[in-house]
């Protein structure tokens, strides 16, 4: 996937990664990209839907392809946002360390690279792949409802990687009260999902029969 870089940055060019699983996408996933290609100046934000992510049960998530799929309907109206194959066409556990090597290319000045998650994702970080070296490649933007705090995460962070701050950041996301699994037990029980999602999403959705038994 290669990015045009742009003229009024001297040639930059801030990437945002929007890292999760999506099973399924929802508008909270889509207002938090938008908020954040706007509060962080970013060109482009493309969505990576986790391949086998290394820390779950792979039989209890949707194949990547439906995840794959349900992530470009959703987004094909906004010209800014990409969807990425990178993570699901890889059989075996997958990294962001690997899929933010990729994004910043290697090159200096490269492109500016920020990973956007939920936060409970990042309060997880430590576990990660080479955090370290993760932290020094991009900027974490940390997803969440309003009322959250990093306070503590950050006290961690002082432990293990000093003066990183800077590389992790809060955006609060009122929208986010809306959650995948919040969507896929209203599909189990047999209610409706309008407006949680895109039409196309929900259409999907339907046609495919995901979410139906519980067994997810
Ligand atoms: P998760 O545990 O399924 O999600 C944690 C929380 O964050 C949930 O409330 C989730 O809500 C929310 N969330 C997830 N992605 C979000 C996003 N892009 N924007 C806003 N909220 C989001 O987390 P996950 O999806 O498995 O992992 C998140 C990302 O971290 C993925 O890209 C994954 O590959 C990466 N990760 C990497 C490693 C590693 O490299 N070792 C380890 C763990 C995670 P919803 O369910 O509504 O999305």
């Amino acid at each position: 996937m290669l990015f045009n870089a742009n003229p009024n940055k001297g040639g930059n060019i801030n990437i945002g990664l929007m890292g999760g699983t999506f099973d399924p996408i929802h508008m909270g996933h889509l207002v938090t990209a938008e908020e954040a290609r706007q509060q962080f100046d970013l060109d482009y934000v493309v969505f990576v839907p986790a391949g086998i992510p290394p820390h779950k049960d792979e039989k209890s998530i949707s194949l990547p392809e439906h995840r794959y799929l349900m992530t470009s309907l959703a987004v094909m109206s906004n010209p800014s946002f990409f969807v990425s194959r990178i993570e699901i066409d890889q059989n075996e556990p997958t990294y962001t360390i690997d899929t933010v090597r990729h994004f910043s290319c290697g090159k200096e000045p490269g492109p500016e690279v920020f990973f956007i998650t939920g936060a409970d994702a990042i309060l997880e970080i430590f576990t990660w792949k080479d955090y370290e070296e993760l932290l020094r490649l991009c900027t974490f933007i940390a997803v969440s409802r309003p009322g959250y705090s990093l306070d503590q995460f950050y006290e961690s962070l002082d432990r293990s990687c000093p003066d990183m701050r800077h590389r992790v950041h809060l955006l609060e996301i009122p929208a986010l009260a809306v959650s995948s699994t919040f969507i896929r037990e209203r599909v189990t029980l047999g209610k409706t999902i309008k407006y949680l999602t895109p039409e196309p999403v929900e259409q999907y959705i339907k046609k495919h029969g995901l979410y139906r038994s519980s067994a997810w």
